[in-house]
């Protein structure tokens, strides 16, 4: 009895673990949009930022991504518009392959905020409301379709020249910027639909990972080849179906041995709940190497940390685009604001104050070349 308290609280620490994963990653992600948004707010009033564009940033642009894989792969180069989209969208597929669908139990913040969902409708309805099996199924299949969408688009319609043309199109370049715009000038129709998936997410647990998320269906194609997988030993398993109760992606664990399913996020409930610590286990190589939680957080950190350092070093990491070209797009862009072919007075003074910035910094550079500090 004791010891099995002991291994309880010993496993207990594990979630707290994997939380504490989740939240480092969930904050470096949240200070690179932070970041980002001063870098453009600096921007638009005509001021060249002193510090660096945040290139972690481009995670957000899967699918300049999956277009910048197909050009690596026709050309052997990696574009210099949005390097790091696929530098990290490469060590997020890497991550598939030793703990399946691990990043998204351990790092992406929608994992976070959907397992915060999760535990918020277990506290209220005090048990997980499911789908009928048909229903469940024929919702899964939406993910695919996404990701096959994508996929054949990018991958079968898209010849070489559509593919350069796309990563130098000024959509492509700026699609940072875009994409900011998006979140903070949000429209009314897409604040309705985050808050229509955010309450699905609520009602149904896991939602929008387990029915939408098309990055989550790549990465659970990916996980069949995945050398690490939970391992369920019938020898001590006493068959009390906890780990099915605990079990977000509702894998049928009491039936198999090895779990192969693309729904396993490696997120270990399962292991940390089973009364039969031996009955359970992540291992690496089939039943050859038990991984406990620590390895795993280490290994996802470790991953990130090696990945995005070699891709620094090869100079793979930042863009090439140049303060000066997105202070340029900033000024068309707002240039284009006008109503009825008239640009507004306030607009316009705005665009005028950028100028004169500009200018005088501009000089301001052309002096500093002209007379170098001895
Ligand atoms: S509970 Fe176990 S089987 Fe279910 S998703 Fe988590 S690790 Fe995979
Ligand atoms: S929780 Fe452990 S002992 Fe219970 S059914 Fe699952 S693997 Fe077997």
């Amino acid at each position: 009895m004791k010891k099995k308290f002991q291994e309880y609280k010993g496993l207990e620490s594990y979630l707290s673990l994997r939380m504490l994963v989740q939240i480092i990653f969930c904050l470096v992600i949240v200070s690179t949009g932070i970041k980002f948004y001063f870098f453009v707010s600096q921007l638009e009033t005509g001021i060249i930022p002193d510090f660096e564009r945040p290139p972690g940033v481009e995670a957000f642009l899967p699918i300049s991504a999956l277009v910048s894989l197909k050009h690596l792969l026709l050309t052997g180069t990696i574009n210099s518009v949005h390097p790091s989209a696929l530098v990290l969208f490469l060590i997020i597929c890497l991550t598939a392959f030793i703990v399946k669908k691990g990043f998204c139990s351990w790092v992406c913040p929608l994992g976070l905020l959907s397992d915060c969902l999760a535990k918020l409708h277990f506290n209220i309805f005090k048990k997980n409301v499911g789908l009928p099996v048909p229903v469940d199924l024929l919702l899964r299949s939406i993910k695919y379709v996404l990701a096959g969408f994508f996929i054949w688009n990018i991958f079968y319609k898209m010849p070489l020249n559509s593919i350069e043309q796309f990563i130098q199109s000024p959509y492509n370049r700026f699609a940072d910027i875009k994409m900011l715009k998006f979140f903070i000038n949000i429209s009314n129709t897409s604040l309705i639909v985050i808050l229509v998936l955010i309450f699905l997410s609520f009602i149904i647990p896991y939602f929008w990972c387990r029915y939408l998320c098309p990055y989550g269906a790549i990465l659970g194609i990916l996980s069949f080849f995945s050398i690490g997988k939970i391992k369920r030993n019938p020898s001590y398993c006493i068959d009390c179906g906890i780990c099915e109760k605990k079990c977000p992606g509702l894998i049928k664990i009491r039936q198999k041995e090895l779990i192969h399913s693309s729904e396993c996020t490696t997120c270990m409930r399962c292991i940390k709940h089973c009364p039969e610590k031996r009955s359970i286990g992540f291992f690496i190589f089939s039943d050859k190497i038990r991984v406990e939680q620590l390895t795993i957080a280490l290994v996802m950190i470790l991953i990130f940390v090696v990945g995005i350092s070699i891709a620094k070093i090869s100079g793979n990491w930042r863009n090439k685009i140049s303060k000066t070209q997105y202070l340029g797009y900033i000024f068309q862009n707002n240039m284009s604001w006008n109503k009825n072919g008239r640009i507004d007075p306030e607009m316009m003074e705005k665009m005028i104050k950028i100028m004169k910035n500009i200018q005088a910094q501009k000089v301001q550079l052309d002096s500093q070349r002209k007379d170098p500090e001895p």
